[in-house]
């Protein structure tokens, strides 16, 4: 049996955690199993799984299709390598799959591990295809704020959250910042009804400064998700695909988050009805196993005839097992109809957290898109100015204590279950959310 006391010392002393030092975190919640949305900690006590692992936890937890069709294949071929000359039958089959639900004109995937790896393999992807054109000064990446697109250094560097920047200096160069369409927080227009797409306009007034003949790509993602879930004004994709063309820019949409059923459909960019030059995804595909993959249009994959050889050499990219996993998670996806789930009980959601927003003043904006939706904080809904640090960090140590687990980027709120939620246990979530709100307004209304 597990000890809690025991593995929280050993946590303590022995790993490293990414985004906290472990000396605020002597506490940790240590999971144990999992039931579709529900989670289990060492002690027993039971989590509505508002994060869905971290968003990639698509299926559900202890799914028994993924865990025997990952054993199935570790007692078949435990590992190959997919470099030139190789392949094994799970990705092949993966890769077929994936390409009959992208778009029709994206041809080739090349598979990671994680969502980092297939954004930076996006980059040198983008940096490829010009540099095979004779442009190797078309190189330079512009990404906006707001924007989450990794850890490692290219992903970094393309990261608009300031927080991830910080003592990891100098980051990558010819990566430069650009706006980004936030409607609740637009400097430029009135709100969402009045949208100008002046943001999208600041994106071009970027690429004509730098120059475009040094422009290799703009990557963005169809939804922010760590950002805080910002859902960009239906216009402006379209209008950051006409950009793009305009200046001979490839269009990068990094659908890590957004891809498999996230936001109600397949893919984010299948709301906008833009077609982007290159996808990256991972996360949900792989519903807990580290897969990723860099996806192409036929154009790209003509023009970068050794890329999938030379861009990214990762020893465990299309390996058979994740593959498997993988295959088996898409296949449950569409046997489950879990896209159009995701899409009703998304807009269930939102219409209670809506309706909540009369009652707390502080819930300044309520936004999403099937499963993936955000909360923005505020002190002041005529000032927007975000809510106290410390009556934010009340909502989730509130909400962790009551079995609800969510995660923010401050004042932002995210909240994305596995797509398998059902409605009763959605309500179950919003229902303790309501009690966590009513908790923290009494408490700011006695000081
Ligand atoms: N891109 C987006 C949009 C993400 O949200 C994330 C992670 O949250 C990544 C890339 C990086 O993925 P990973 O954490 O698997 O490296």
């Amino acid at each position: 049996t597990n000890d809690y006391k025991e593995l929280a010392r050993l946590d303590f002393a022995h790993q490293l955690h990414p985004q906290y030092h472990v000396s605020d975190h002597q506490d940790p919640v240590i999971y144990e199993r999992g039931d579709g949305a529900l989670l289990y900690d060492v002690n027993g006590r039971e989590y509505i799984d508002g994060l869905s692992g971290l968003w990639n936890v698509a299926v559900g937890h202890g799914r028994v299709e993924l865990a025997e069709a990952a054993a199935e294949q570790m007692r078949e071929l435990a590992f190959s390598n997919s470099y030139v000359g190789y392949a094994n039958v799970p990705s092949i089959r993966l890769a077929e799959k994936l390409m009959s639900l992208v778009y029709s004109n994206m041809q080739a995937v090349l598979f990671c591990n994680s969502g980092s790896e297939a954004v930076d393999v996006a980059i040198k992807i983008a940096r490829y295809f010009w540099y095979l054109q004779d442009k190797p000064e078309k190189n330079k990446i512009v990404a906006r704020k707001e924007a989450y697109h990794g850890g490692t250094l290219g992903a970094t560097a393309a990261t608009g959250l300031p927080p991830f920047h910080v003592g990891f200096g100098p980051l990558a160069p010819a990566f430069v910042r650009a706006e980004t369409c936030y409607p609740y927080r637009c400097g430029h227009c009135a709100g969402a009804n009045d949208c100008t797409l002046a943001c999208a306009d600041d994106i071009e007034k970027v690429i004509v400064a730098e120059g475009p003949e040094t422009v290799a790509a703009l990557i963005a993602e169809p939804v922010h998700g760590a950002g805080g879930v910002i859902v960009p004004t239906p216009g402006y994709w379209p209008r950051l695909r006409e950009i793009c063309d305009r200046h001979d820019v490839l269009l990068i949409a990094d659908e890590v988050i957004t891809g498999f059923g996230r936001t109600g459909r397949w893919f984010g960019c299948n709301h906008t009805g833009v077609v982007p030059d290159v996808m990256t995804v991972g996360k949900g595909m792989g519903s807990g196993f580290p897969i990723s993959g860099l996806i192409s249009t036929d154009e790209i994959v003509a023009a970068t005839p050794f890329a999938r050889a030379s861009a990214s050499s990762s020893s465990y990219g299309g390996n058979p097992l994740a593959a498997a996993a993988a295959l088996a998670t898409l296949e449950t996806i569409v046997d489950e109809g879990l896209v159009e789930h995701a899409a009703r009980v998304g807009a269930r959601m939102l219409d209670r957290l809506r309706a909540m927003q009369e009652r707390y003043s502080f819930l300044g904006d309520v936004r999403g898109a099937g499963l993936l939706i955000g909360l923005d904080l505020v002190r002041d809904r005529a000032t927007k100015e975000p809510l106290e640090r410390e009556v934010t960090e009340r909502i989730f140590t509130e909400a962790l204590r009551r079995g609800l687990l969510l995660m923010g980027y401050f004042p932002r709120v995210r909240i994305n279950p596995p797509l398998t939620i059902t409605a009763e246990q959605a309500d179950t979530g919003l229902a303790i959310l309501d009690e966590v709100f009513a908790t923290v307004a009494g408490e700011a209304h006695a000081r």
